[in-house]
């Protein structure tokens, strides 16, 4: 394990930025596993040793604030696990209790795991709108996107896992074997283990999609839309976005509308100033080529968007899944992606979201012109989570998962869009709004113990259990200082 052990600058500077580049931690060192034993070993080592170092997987570095980061400790380039070895940390299975299945190393980007199982004419069911993002990192968060009204978040997918306590013990878990530690692990923030392999449900892939977005300036209207359709049978996927003169139709997320559609849209918005764009979208193949268009023109009968403004696209089932990719190399041309990224994700519960829609996107954000950048707004529901996994959202049937994807221009306005985001934090505090951060971030104790809520105690002991040193991912702030 040693020989694996990197000291130098290079390898440090790179495990000390994220996504986000609002925070820098450097490690004293990073490991490049060749194997799970290598994890194991290093982990055991800082356990059994007087002095404890902390130790902090590190997906693709997609996190917003430092936490796949360890200040003084070790991170484990969890990629190097791909690059060595031989075999594909990807295998299709199908056994009688479970149907189709996939194994997947805690390293596997869902990229890699979608083009693995379409080559099995399979899928998984829930997805992130972007895919160069690991299995073990979503898997620690929660991974959600359009399909998680439907299937539940990621973290509703999995059979099974194993998973590097921070004892350095690999242990096996799922529903029925060693289940504390599964449930802790599932949204856990990295703090219970290093995920090494998961289980993730698989269905039949279809092989194309129709794809719909509908324009709204009313924004009950829309939200009572969102909220039909995913009450509903039919649809696989259910999104919404808002554009403003800030926040185009057009952007990194998806290049979607026509310059002809883009006009339309932009006097839409001069008339308006807040435009909110309703995404659906129906899996079909050569089945159900036929009748997709009648059953779409069903499903959309008596929604209430503006006369006209429906848009179509038809695309592979990869073209709309990995829809994010082609504008991130956009970006990634322009030097545009390594921007900071003060991003701030929210589920916020049915019961606030006409408060919040007046205050935040029609108050906060579009008086202030401050806002760059894609904001996400579609509902999901509570009984698609398992209130066992770490994992936190609001105590209602019915909430909002809401993105507030901001890039910093040039770096310069970090700090106006954070006051930004503190002001929209505050305003849901003194309102009252049954609201809890995604990709949580917080500096106190207390936040995080208010953030848990009633979870907390159990949280708390699920570490003492299964991570006593605190050494797992201490860049999550929330046992760990630093
Ligand atoms: C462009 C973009 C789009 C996104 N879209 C979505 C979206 O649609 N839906 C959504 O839910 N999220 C989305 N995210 C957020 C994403 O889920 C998080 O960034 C997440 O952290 C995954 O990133 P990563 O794989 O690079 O993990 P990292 O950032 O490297 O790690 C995240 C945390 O998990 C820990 N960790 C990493 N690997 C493991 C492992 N194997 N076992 C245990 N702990 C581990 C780390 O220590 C860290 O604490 C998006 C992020 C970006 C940058």
């Amino acid at each position: 394990m040693a020989n694996r052990l990197h000291i130098d600058s290079n390898a440090t500077k790179l495990a000390s930025t994220d996504f986000g580049k609002l925070v820098q931690a450097n490690p004293i060192a990073v490991l490049y596993p060749s194997s799970i034993n290598d994890i194991v070993s290093l982990v055991k080592s800082s356990y059994n040793s007087p002095n404890p170092f902390t130790v902090a997987a590190r997906g693709r570095g997609h996190s917003l604030r430092g936490q796949a980061m360890a200040k003084n400790g070790v991170v484990v380039e969890m990629s190097s696990l791909k690059l060595s070895s031989n075999e594909s940390g990807i295998r299709v299975s199908q056994n009688p209790s479970l149907g189709f299945y996939a194994d997947v190393g805690g390293e596997q980007l869902w990229i890699d795991v979608l083009r693995a199982t379409l080559e099995h004419g399979l899928a998984p069911v829930s997805w992130t709108d972007y895919l160069y993002l690991t299995v073990g990192g979503t898997l620690s968060n929660a991974g959600v996107s359009g399909q998680s009204f439907l299937y539940g978040p990621q973290i509703s997918n999995v059979y099974e896992m194993d998973v590097i306590t921070g004892k350095g013990d690999l242990v096996r878990c799922s529903k029925h074997m060693n289940s504390d530690l599964f449930y802790a692990v599932l949204g856990g923030l990295g703090q219970f283990g290093i995920i090494t392999r998961a289980r993730i449900a698989l269905e039949v892939a279809p092989n194309r999609v129709k794809w719909v977005r509908m324009l709204y300036h009313d924004f009950t209207a829309f939200t009572r839309d969102q909220e039909h359709l995913i009450s509903i049978n039919g649809l696989d996927y259910v999104e919404g976005s808002l554009i403003m003169h800030q926040s185009p139709p057009n952007n990194w997320r998806a290049s979607f509308f026509s310059p002809s559609d883009q006009l339309k849209i932009n006097s839409l918005l001069t008339k308006h100033g807040i435009i909110y764009c309703l995404e659906v979208v129906k899996y079909y193949d050569d089945l159900t080529i036929d009748t997709v268009d009648e059953e779409i023109r069903q499903l959309v009968k008596g929604l209430r968007f503006i006369p006209g403004m429906m848009f179509k696209k038809d695309d592979s089932l990869v073209g709309f899944l990995n829809r994010v990719r082609s504008g991130e190399l956009k970006l990634r041309e322009k030097g545009m992606w390594e921007v900071a990224h003060p991003w701030l994700n929210l589920f916020v519960g049915k019961s606030g979201i006409m408060e919040f829609n007046a205050a935040v996107f029609a108050d906060i954000l579009h008086k202030q012109n401050h806002t760059i950048g894609p904001i996400l707004l579609y509902p999901l529901t509570r009984h698609k989570w398992d209130d066992r996994m770490s994992a936190v959202i609001p105590e209602e049937d019915t909430f909002y998962s809401i993105g507030l994807l901001l890039s910093s221009v040039d770096n310069g306005n970090w700090e106006v869009l954070e006051d930004q985001n503190k002001q929209i934090l505050d305003f849901c505090d003194k309102a009252g709004i049954k609201a809890k951060q995604y990709l949580p971030h917080y500096r106190t104790k207390e936040d995080w113990m208010n953030h848990f809520g009633s979870k907390w105690d159990t949280f708390q002991q699920r570490k003492a259990q299964f991570d006593p040193k605190f050494i797992l991912s201490p860049g999550q702030r929330i046992f760990n200082s630093v």
